[in-house]
């Protein structure tokens, strides 16, 4: 099976092998050395001296954990939204009581630096920036160095925390140089891992923030996170089988090299989209910020997308993503994070050009 949606991802063979394992003490030393290794490694990725977490939860829970932990019911929040994931981030903020005002892009475009910092700049009561880093949905990539910067070179301090569930590993994002407080990733995306890890790291900002932080906590308290991660655990029994997983991936992602991995993720991106109009489809996202991670094309004229990826799953055993929420049945989106090479896209790409051309799929009437 060419698992090709934007998560969960396939895993390599040594990760794979690597959470079949038998279960371990997670209080024990062999489970502490584990941990302490996924935390150096994870704070290479992240490019960060701040303390990443590793929370057992979807990438939803981790957005939830940003929330929870630096904000109180009544906080003005401003949140940029170029997708379904802008506005979950939203929406999980607005359910904890925060007072939110939604900065909203048209789908399939990026959200722009300067307006962004201007929105923030021109109300001072905003406690935070809610931002997606890479847009899933949409398959476009906010220039996120580019609104990290105008937003702290007028010197403005307040809290910046980023979706990077789907960029983090696969696109470059040098935390402590974009000064990001609170940055979220998850292990099924472009990590090479199964689903059931997230990860979040958290500055000074960040944590000065969780003291004052008044929304209710208690399964994700970075705090307890913190305290336990000190000694090599965790406040609850982990994912131990996604922790073996992780490990073995993260030991592979060192080895290849962080500016490798980039370039790879760059040239694959690259490839799907120019491979993607040579059959003739038409790509979603503005070609200015697509994403490197995921590809979005448009359903042709006249055609069922649900009928493409099930004939394509069914036929040619190529498994593709449709389009969620306002999109549904609009777009086909490509998956191209973690685990995958030129020959993977290859595959996928001639199956779905027999299947647009082959008349199997019956047009819409
Ligand atoms: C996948 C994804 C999420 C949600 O992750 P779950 O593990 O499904 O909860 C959130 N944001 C982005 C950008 C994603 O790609």
């Amino acid at each position: 099976m060419n698992l090709r949606i934007p998560g969960p991802t396939p895993c390599p063979p040594e990760v794979l092998a690597a959470s079949a394992k038998q279960m371990i003490n997670h209080r024990g030393p062999e489970f502490a050395e584990m941990a302490r290794r996924i935390e150096a490694g994870l704070k290479q990725v992240y490019a960060t001296r701040n303390n990443v977490l590793v929370l057992t939860t979807a990438g939803t829970g981790a957005l939830e954990s940003a929330v929870v932990n630096t904000l109180s019911p009544g906080d003005k929040v401003l949140s940029v939204s170029i997708g379904v994931f802008g506005d979950r981030f939203a929406s999980i903020a607005s359910a904890y009581g925060a007072e939110v005002t939604r900065l909203k892009y048209e789908q399939g475009t990026a959200a722009d630096p300067q307006e962004v910092a201007k929105a923030l700049r021109e109300d001072a009561d905003y406690k935070a920036l809610l931002i997606t880093h890479n847009e899933t949905s949409t398959a476009v990539t906010n220039p996120l160095a580019e609104t990290a910067r105008a937003i702290r070179r007028s010197g403005d301090e307040r809290l910046i925390l980023v979706d990077a569930i789907s960029s983090l590993s696969a696109l470059p994002l040098p935390v402590d140089e974009m000064d990001l407080d609170v940055v979220l990733s998850g292990s099924q995306k472009g990590w090479m891992a199964p689903p059931g890890l997230a990860m979040a790291s958290v500055s000074e900002r960040a944590w000065r923030a969780w003291e004052q932080a008044k929304m209710p906590r208690f399964y994700f308290d970075y705090g307890r996170a913190r305290d336990s991660a000190a000694s090599g655990q965790t406040p609850w029994t982990p994912a131990v089988s996604v922790y073996f997983a992780l490990d073995a991936a993260l030991q592979m992602m060192l080895a290849e090299g962080l500016p490798a991995i980039y370039q790879r993720h760059e040239r694959i991106g690259a490839y799907t989209r120019r491979r993607l109009q040579e059959i003739g489809l038409e790509l979603f996202a503005d070609p200015a910020h697509a994403s490197n991670t995921v590809t979005a094309v448009r359903v042709p004229e006249g055609m069922d997308g649900s009928a493409i990826t099930r004939t394509l799953r069914e036929k040619h055993a190529v498994v593709i993503a449709g389009g969620q929420g306002a999109l549904t049945g609009k777009i086909l989106r490509v998956g191209h994070m973690g685990y995958v090479t030129e020959a993977d896209i290859d595959g996928a790409v001639e199956a779905l050009r027999v299947v647009l051309t082959s008349g199997t799929v019956a047009s819409k009437s």
